[in-house]
């Protein structure tokens, strides 16, 4: 790009090559497990094929061609009768065989789209493909930074895992939005139920960013071919969460706006995120594809997906079912978006709403439930062996046998810290609502010890009876509804 950027306006270009791990029992080439052990000794995990060695042939996992197939179904994608796979050659020692097995001009998912909402604004971005391959394994620089080690470690536990590549077409134009974008894929994965965000690593992220002369931007804010082509762009990698991507961008946003206001250009160039120091660092002058020498891979043929991909089906996905849970319960957009987070926390909501009221059932799952949930940083899937648990909680409180205010902040929270069921708190703290004999005998009591107000209330003094109310109240420890033994007392005195 010229110069003359650095005196125009510009705008934001941004595009994602998105990796995710893929939730499989095995890796995608072998039959090696993919679920890291917190003790495990590095190069354990491991086989002939993983590691590379001369004469070991790759199998292909099932299970990830189909979470390939559920993605590319919720991306909106075109899946192709066939798909074939390619080796990417380039040295490195994280990859023992020198090339990556990955795909080419045939990949699992061509095309699609993500709607985003970003600052109530929806926006589509457009998928360029999404193909599947093999993680490299991982390094660690002895002694600090890949600048200062004194020598590096290889683990090849890792070598082998499912990677899905998601492309996007640069149709990002802030920061902001590749945030968005990035929570949105996740969660639609999670109800894909193909991938674990908690896992460490699982999302990685390549942010290619460019700045273009505002004036040459085509009227509907996409932009032109040319212009694209033409245009200087860093491609900023190791980047692994959400908020790691809008601060990256948002630095060499600013880096590139700075190199062009001093009259120079951009390199098009790699540069690597420093989470710790939040820059972004010059790591090698970006390869072109030809580098990559990309061929068939002879021992792996085509693969037909096409009478396959139809078997494979995927859950409704958050937005349809938001949408859903609208219409079905009378919900807000606020509920139900808490509502439709997560899988677990929606299937759980419609557990419940399915046997008491559903106001009552969004009212505990999104605001208490999830709220103390939060406050102490658990997710609804760390307590998933406790939901009959909270679903007799909520019983409870329909059936109005325990107030709101004891559920939520007795026994709610003390089922959290606990870790008791509702059962043993409610009889430990003695909250069960009087029996109904219990409540008719401190009416009887009340009205006997307080003639006074009994008088007063006779004589039609209607504030009399609020404090007999409360003094009931009292007698039962507030375990009695108020309403019923106002109701109670009148019938006692109207006598
Ligand atoms: P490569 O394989 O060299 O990384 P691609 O052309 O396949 O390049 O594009 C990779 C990513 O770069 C895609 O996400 C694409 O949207 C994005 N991209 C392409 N052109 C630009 C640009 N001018 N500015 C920012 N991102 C771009
Ligand atoms: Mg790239
Ligand atoms: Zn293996």
């Amino acid at each position: 790009m010229s110069t003359q950027a650095a005196t125009e306006e510009t705008a934001v270009v941004i595009g994602l090559e998105v990796h995710v791990q893929l939730e499989t029992d095995t890796k995608v080439f072998c039959g090696c497990s993919t679920e890291p052990d917190d003790e495990e000794e590095p190069n354990t995990r491991t086989c002939p094929t993983c590691l590379g060695l001369p004469g070991a042939l790759p199998v292909l996992n099932e299970a990830a061609v189909e979470a390939a197939v559920k993605i590319g179904k919720a991306l909106d994608s075109e899946i192709p009768e066939t798909t074939t796979f390619h080796r990417k050659n380039y040295y490195y020692p994280d990859l023992p065989k020198n090339f990556q097995l990955t795909q080419y001009d045939a990949p699992i998912c061509a095309g699609g789209e993500l709607a985003v909402a970003v600052d109530g604004d929806r926006r589509t971005i457009g998928i360029t493909r999404a193909h599947l391959e093999e993680d490299p394994g991982s390094i660690q620089h002895a002694g600090g930074s890949i600048e200062s080690a004194t020598h590096t470690l290889i683990n090849y536990n890792r070598a082998g895992t499912p990677l899905m590549e998601v492309v996007t077409e640069p149709d990002f134009r802030s920061p902001a939005e590749t945030r968005a974008f990035l929570a949105k894929l996740e969660e639609v994965l999670e109800y894909l139920g193909v991938f674990d965000a908690t896992r460490d690593g699982s999302l990685r992220v390549d942010a290619n960013v460019s700045l273009v002369p505002a004036s040459e931007m085509a009227e509907d804010g996409s932009v032109p071919e040319d212009v694209l082509a033409d245009a200087d762009r860093a491609e900023v990698k190791n980047i692994s969460s959400h908020r790691g991507a809008e601060k990256a961008l948002a630095y060499e946003i600013s880096r590139q706006r700075n190199v062009l206001r001093r009259g120079r250009e951009i390199e098009q160039e790699t540069r690597h995120w420093d989470e710790g120091r939040g820059v972004t660092v010059s790591m090698r002058s970006k390869e072109a594809e030809k580098d990559y020498r990309y061929f068939r891979e002879a021992d792996l043929p085509a693969l037909e997906v096409s009478d396959w991909k139809e078997e494979i089906s995927i859950p409704e996905l958050p937005d349809a079912r938001r949408e859903r849970f609208g219409e079905e319960y009378g919900l807000d957009d606020e509920a139900a978006s808490k509502l439709t987070s997560t899988k677990a926390v929606a299937d759980f909501f419609e557990d419940v709403a399915s046997e008491f009221d559903p106001e009552l059932a969004a009212t505990w799952v999104a605001d208490n439930l999830l709220g103390e949930l939060n406050y102490r940083e658990l997710a609804i899937t760390d307590v998933d062996g406790r939901l009959d648990e909270f679903k007799r909680l909520i019983e409870l409180v329909a059936a109005e046998e325990l107030t709101v205010k004891n559920a939520e902040e007795v026994v709610l929270r003390g089922m959290l810290d606990e870790g008791d069921d509702p059962e043993a708190i409610i009889d430990r703290e003695g909250l069960g609502k009087a029996e109904g004999d219990e409540v008719a005998d401190a009416v009887a009591a009340v009205v006997d010890e307080n003639p006074e107000a009994v008088a007063d209330y006779r004589d039609g003094d209607e504030g009399a009876i609020n404090f007999l109310v409360g003094q009931v109240m009292q007698a039962t420890g507030g375990s009695a509804d108020p309403g019923q033994v106002n109701g109670l007392l009148r019938e006692e005195l109207d006598d």
